[in-house]
């Protein structure tokens, strides 16, 4: 038990090592935030303020043994982190499981690090919306798209369109697939404007009131009374940017070996979105990977070698609900070949509760 795991990052991948090896070492879980954020509920947290609070978990339910540092890293080494407050965390093992940055309301505002804060903040976008009557997404991807779903069923008669550069809703997913998802979105009322880029971006902040024209690349031109951005994901790896632990790749993501260890370390993993794999930056693909950490780990302080090795997804898989009575999904079959998901399994999965029951059981919550 004398041994001390750093885990970076209280996202999903990072909740679930630092749980997991919670009876095995030390675990110091490191996040700016007072509560995990569950970000698949994000965008109906903004729809609806009377279910936003479901989406935050208090850390502090988290760990029996180990405790929660509230602080951002700064620096990692090889020997632990030095921290943005000015502290110093040593480690005998890190897990940096940093994720990604995505434009609000998709996740909280990064300076909103409280949940009070954060649900102040979409309750008063809430406030935004809910006084404009045509709403504009940029981003057609499953991001804009579920926004889009959550937007309509809390306010049935409000326009919306969402506009993208890309020609297709959904590249690379089955055409079955697409094609339930533009039936679904046209019976909505849910304009696709694809293949088209703003001449500029609107004049307003996103997210607040304000009426305004902006014009296409193809010369149509949009009036609208509220924007939101739904593009621009960044991973968070900015503290690595010293190059004390490691080299980051050209995509500003962290090299690791089949183990899921930082390239040239040891005692020192990557998971979820930062790390430089070829799965999609998914919540469902960090816990995979948070699991085989958790074994390498264990193995460790037993002091036998890693030997739980990571297979990137080789099936693209998705579940994108639209509200809580629509939306597609794509999964894998027994044979690991793409199929078309079953709406039931859409909103069963996904869609009813965004996950909120799967969180409550790990940081040990009543679900209201
Ligand atoms: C609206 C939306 C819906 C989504 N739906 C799905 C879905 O249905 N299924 C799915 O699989 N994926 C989904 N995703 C993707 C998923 O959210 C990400 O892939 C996932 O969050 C990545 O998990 P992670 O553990 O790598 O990091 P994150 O969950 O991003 O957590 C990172 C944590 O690190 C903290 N942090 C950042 N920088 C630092 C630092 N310097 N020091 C300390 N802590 C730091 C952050 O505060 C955060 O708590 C969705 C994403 C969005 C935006």
């Amino acid at each position: 038990m004398g041994e001390v795991v750093a885990v970076v990052g209280g996202g999903y991948a990072g909740t679930l090592v630092a749980k997991e090896l919670d009876g095995d070492a030390q675990v110091v879980l490191v996040d700016p935030r007072d509560t995990f954020v569950n970000v698949a509920g994000s965008l109906r947290a903004l729809a609806r303020p009377d279910w936003a609070h479901h989406v935050f978990f208090p850390y502090r339910a988290l760990l029996a043994r180990g405790r929660v540092l509230r602080d951002l890293a700064a620096s990692v080494d090889a020997g632990g982190v030095t921290l943005a407050g000015g502290g110093r965390l040593d480690a005998d093992y890190l897990v940096l499981a940093t994720g990604s940055s995505y434009s609000y309301p998709a996740r909280p505002r990064q300076a909103a690090t409280s949940a009070a804060q954060a649900l102040a903040e979409l309750r008063a976008t809430h406030d935004q919306l809910a006084r404009a009557e045509r709403v504009l997404i940029l981003g057609a991807g499953p991001v804009g798209l579920e926004l889009a779903g959550e937007i309509r069923e809390a306010w049935p008669h409000k326009g919306i369109v969402v506009v993208d550069p890309a020609a297709e809703i959904l590249p690379g997913f089955l055409p079955e697939v697409r094609r339930e998802l533009r039936r679904q979105l046209d019976a909505l009322g849910i304009e696709l404007r694809l293949g088209t880029a703003l001449d500029g971006l609107p004049p307003f902040e996103d997210g607040t009131a304000g009426t305004f024209t902006v014009s296409t690349t193809g010369g149509e031109k949009i009036t609208a009374d509220i924007w939101f951005r739904s593009f621009g994901a960044r991973v968070n790896t900015g503290y690595l940017a010293d190059g004390k632990l490691v080299a980051l790749t050209d995509r500003a993501t962290v090299p690791v070996d089949e183990h899921l260890a930082v390239r040239g370390h040891r005692h020192v993993y990557a998971v979820g979105d930062i790390a430089d794999l070829p799965d999609a930056k998914m919540a469902t693909h960090a816990q995979t990977q948070a699991l085989v950490v958790v074994e390498n780990v264990r193995a460790q302080l037993r002091g036998e070698p890693p030997r739980s090795g990571y297979q990137p997804a080789r099936t693209r898989r998705i579940l994108l609900p639209l509200g809580t009575r629509g939306g597609v999904g794509q999964m894998p079959d027994q044979d690991g070949l793409p199929v078309a998901a079953p709406l039931d399994t859409v909103i069963r999965r996904k869609g009813t509760d965004l996950f909120t029951a799967r969180f409550a059981e790990r940081f040990g919550h009543q679900v209201e």
